[in-house]
């Protein structure tokens, strides 16, 4: 019987992955393929850099600090690239690189000292915060560099090691991240791992990892906490959204139409955090897909190295499919496509950015994360109306409502189930606040401190205040 071969990409060699430019769905370079089995090696490497880099949190501000620098002087190298392989304009790669040093800096300080613990009773208890271990990072491929930086600062600044494995569509600017952080950091301390599955798998369940920090889909979680489970690592997952936007009956549609637009357009709607549905009152519904429409049409479609573009590709062929999918079921369930509700005829995973009206609320456009160029507009009768399709989902990430009268828009999305609720803007994180996706969108929380609390374990210190006889 014939065996048969894996599928490779013309040039790629064994123990490495073809790594192709969304803009023209053709390979460019490659990265390295690493078998599960040499996880264990990189591991141990890890877990003895952890007895130096956890000891001394002054060294590691100032090489948290240094690397930060240092990712700033490299943005010319980084920023290319980044779009070549993910696809974004241009601009929106310099953007990100720019996040990922702001996240180095924000966490660039010693640990908390030892804090009392006081109950009235007459003992002298504190906590003193410890760091974790070799913590495994892994991340999706929409935000490769601000994505691994969410996750490698905090753990790094708490005195853990990391492992970072990005998506294999998205390798290469990463690990150019990773080799100019290394450069500030002890050998050892963060450590790149790329390849194909199960590269990930073995990574989360790996039994010298004591954190498992992901970032990606929900089925993948689900899979990081099953594997994370055998060793009891502790588990943070950042999973999918499906946040809903609700305007109110006092909003003005040609106001917000451009806030509105690209909250749910940017990086070609593949943000976790996009609006990725728009309830707007009947009254305004048709005025509101029309402003929407407006802006779809005149939005620059193009490779993210072309000058002046504004919305690049699709980062890949199987997104590109479920984006498809996603926009042919809502069309056949009768809905309308105002403007795009097809792929570009041009090479590359390009999608015309779509606004469908008409949209049954069950349409899986509605149901489901699209996560893609396609923003459904659906109408609502009453608010409660709203807020309970709103509500109505596995996913709990962030919501969104918009008006002219702020306290009854506050009002309103107070009443969302998410972790962020905004008014009158949509999936702006400040590096302060806590960031939590509840129900099917996550477990634990990033963000500010409490990223920061997430990387450390409190060790209590407990005796009398004096000894007894
Ligand atoms: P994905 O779950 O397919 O992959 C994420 C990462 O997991 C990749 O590195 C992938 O190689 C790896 N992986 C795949 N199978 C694995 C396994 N069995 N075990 C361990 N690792 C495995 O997600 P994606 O398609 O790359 O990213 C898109 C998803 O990420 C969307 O659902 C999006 O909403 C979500 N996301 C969430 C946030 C957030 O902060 N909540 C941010 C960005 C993206």
């Amino acid at each position: 019987m014939p065996t048969r071969q894996p599928r490779r990409a013309p040039g790629t060699r064994d123990g490495r992955f073809a790594v192709l430019d969304p803009a023209t769905g053709e390979a460019f370079d490659e990265a390295p393929d690493q078998r599960p089995d040499e996880l264990d090696a990189v591991v141990a490497r890890a877990h003895k850099a952890w007895r130096g880099w956890r000891a001394d949190p002054v060294a590691r501000t100032s090489a948290l600090l240094a690397a930060a620098d240092a990712v700033d002087a490299a943005g010319a190298d980084l920023a290319p690239l980044l779009t070549r392989e993910q696809g974004k304009p241009l601009a929106e790669s310099y953007a990100e690189i720019a996040r990922t040093t702001a996240r180095l800096r924000y966490f660039a300080e010693p640990v908390p000292g030892p804090q009392p613990i006081t109950d009235g009773r007459p003992v002298r208890s504190e906590i003193r915060w410890r760091s974790l271990g070799p913590v495994a990072a892994i991340v999706p491929w929409n935000f490769p560099l601000q994505l691994a930086s969410a996750k490698f600062a905090p753990a790094l600044a708490a005195g853990n090691t990391v492992l970072l494995k990005p998506s294999p569509f998205t390798p290469l600017a990463t690990r150019l991240l990773v080799s100019v952080v290394s450069d500030a950091l002890p050998p050892d301390v963060l450590t790149i791992v790329t390849g194909r599955e199960p590269l990930g798998a073995h990574l989360a369940s790996h039994p010298g990892i004591r954190h498992v920090t992901f970032t990606g889909s929900v089925t993948t979680g689900r899979a990081v906490a099953r594997g994370a489970a055998a060793s009891l690592a502790r588990v943070t997952l950042e999973l999918g959204g499906n946040d809903a936007a609700i305007l109110l009956e006092d909003v003005d549609p040609e106001r917000i139409a451009d806030r509105l637009f690209w909250a749910a357009f940017r990086n070609c709607g593949q943000v976790c955090m996009a609006v990725k549905r728009v309830y707007a009152p009947v009254r305004l519904c048709s005025q509101v897909v029309e402003a929407l429409a407006q802006r779809a049409k005149t939005t620059v479609v193009g490779a993210g190295l072309e000058p002046g573009s504004q919305l690049g590709p699709v980062n890949n062929a199987p997104q590109l499919a479920r984006v498809e999918r996603c926009t042919a079921q809502a069309l056949a369930d009768g809905a309308r496509a105002v403007t795009g509700g097809r792929r570009l005829d041009r090479p590359g995973y390009f999608f015309a950015p779509t606004i469908l009206a008409d949209v049954p609320y069950d349409s899986p456009v509605v149901t489901e994360e699209q996560f893609g160029p396609v923003l459904p507009v659906l109408p609502y009768r009453n608010i409660d109306e709203a807020v309970e399709a709103a509500n109505d989902t596995g996913f709990g990430l962030g919501g969104s409502v918009w008006g002219t009268d702020l306290d009854r828009a506050e009002a309103v999305a107070d009443r969302l189930e998410c972790g962020t609720a905004w008014i009158n803007h949509h999936a702006e994180l400040s590096l302060a606040q806590p960031f939590a996706g509840i129900k099917e969108s996550g477990v634990g929380v990033a963000g500010g401190p409490w990223g920061l609390y997430g990387n450390l374990r409190p060790f209590v210190v407990h005796r009398p205040e004096e000894e007894r006889p």
